[in-house]
């Protein structure tokens, strides 16, 4: 039984280790073929930051707002499909929304999205009318109009189950009916990720997550060639890279309000850099990091020097660097040799930086299992009683 003031003098025993933490150097597993970086790795950049929005809804900072509820922002980011002579109305722009009209057709963005997350707000006429898909349709559709996520009031409404509010159109039904009533507004968070083809072969089929009114009804929905009215869509049917985001006009008084995207990060197959990649990208990136981390031992001298370049040969096999980092680590063995007996010490904080760089390189094989510099840092840290072995 371990009792309490045991416990606290082994939390302190461990605390050096805790601190290690942070030096993020030499730490996890290297990178390897389909990885470019290390677990754990501080070389990594940090995701850039974005505000939040304050209350659900909000966009954060980084959101392109498609329709704040001003007329400016209508006229800025969205365009009627349908040419002026063959239609009779536009869109209704009134009171912070949007509303379709009978005839207006189909209202898209001016800009192109590839890959987004999206809100949108929407809701069905609060007077009851018609019923089945005849009821509070409209919908949002992706990729120039290859797939709907359907926008109906489902309220107390049944109609075909893959075509009801939240439906991928043809394709799935909501798991679940999270319907508010007619007239209340709702909410779709979607994310939405195309179908990459190329070359007829099927990469990624592409996927839908929507929440509904914050419940999950969609989680990673293949999209099965975007479905339609009626007919199944070919696997390999290709999506554009970007294409428009657009509003259907079903001939329902359906409002919108509120609505915002952000474009995702690329997936590894859309020349994504992070995460598991080909063997070629993972190459290329890990060259690229090498690089970048030997043009950052320029900017070093001595010893830390040596070991920002033995830590880019974990990326990048490269000659010149290798020699370089071997003879600074020699120079600076050379001087630990040499110094007065009073000035040790004061060398034991970088010694044993120097022996876990090491340890960590003759660990994964980044020198050779007879390495010198090792073999003579080892002994040192042993005998300055600095570590057991
Ligand atoms: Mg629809």
């Amino acid at each position: 039984m371990i009792n309490y003031s045991t416990k606290i003098i082994v939390l302190l025993a461990l605390a050096p280790g805790l601190a290690q933490l942070h030096a993020e150097r030499f730490f996890g597993d290297p990178p390897d073929a389909h990885h470019p970086w290390a677990v754990h790795d501080s070389n990594r950049p940090q995701p850039p930051i974005v505000e939040p929005g304050e209350n659900y809804g909000d966009p954060p900072s980084d959101a392109i707002v498609l329709f704040d509820g001003s007329e400016e922002s209508y006229h800025n980011n969205w365009h009627h499909l349908r040419p002026d002579e063959n239609r009779q109305h536009d869109w209704l722009f009134k009171d912070g929304y949007l509303q379709a009209v009978r005839g207006a057709g189909t209202l898209a963005t001016k800009q192109k999205f590839g890959d987004v997350q999206m809100h949108i707000q929407w809701a069905a006429p609060a007077e009851v009318s018609g019923r089945g898909q005849g009821r509070g349709n409209s919908g949002v559709f992706f990729s120039d109009g290859r797939v709907e996520v359907q926008i109906l009031d489902s309220y107390r409404n049944p109609t075909y189950p893959d075509g009801m509010a939240a439906s991928v159109y043809g394709v799935m039904p909501p798991a679940v009916n999270a319907m508010r009533a007619p007239g209340e507004w709702q909410s779709f968070d979607i994310i939405y990720r195309r179908p990459i083809v190329r070359d007829g072969e099927i990469l990624d089929e592409g996927s839908l997550t929507v929440l509904h009114n914050g419940v999950v009804v969609q989680d990673s929905t293949p999209l099965e060639g975007g479905g339609g009215f009626k007919k199944r869509q070919p696997l390999d049917r290709v999506f554009p890279e970007e294409g428009s985001i657009r509003l259907q006009d079903h001939g329902d008084p359906v409002r919108v309000r509120n609505i915002w995207v952000r474009p995702l990060r690329p997936r590894a197959l859309d020349g994504g850099t992070d995460g598991r990649l080909s063997i070629a990208a993972t190459m290329a990136k890990r060259a690229e990091i090498a690089e970048s981390l030997r043009a950052d031992a320029g900017k070093l001298s001595g010893i830390d020097q040596s070991l920002r370049l033995f830590e880019s040969l974990v990326y990048h096999e490269n000659a010149n660097a290798r020699r370089k980092a071997e003879q600074l680590l020699r120079v600076y063995l050379e001087e630990f040799d040499a110094l007065e007996e009073d000035a040790v010490e004061a060398a034991r904080g970088k010694m044993i930086e120097v022996y876990r760089a090491l340890k960590y390189l003759h660990d994964y094989h980044f020198i050779r299992e007879d390495h010198e510099g090792f073999a003579t840092v080892d002994q040192i840290t042993v005998e300055q009683g600095w570590r057991n072995r």
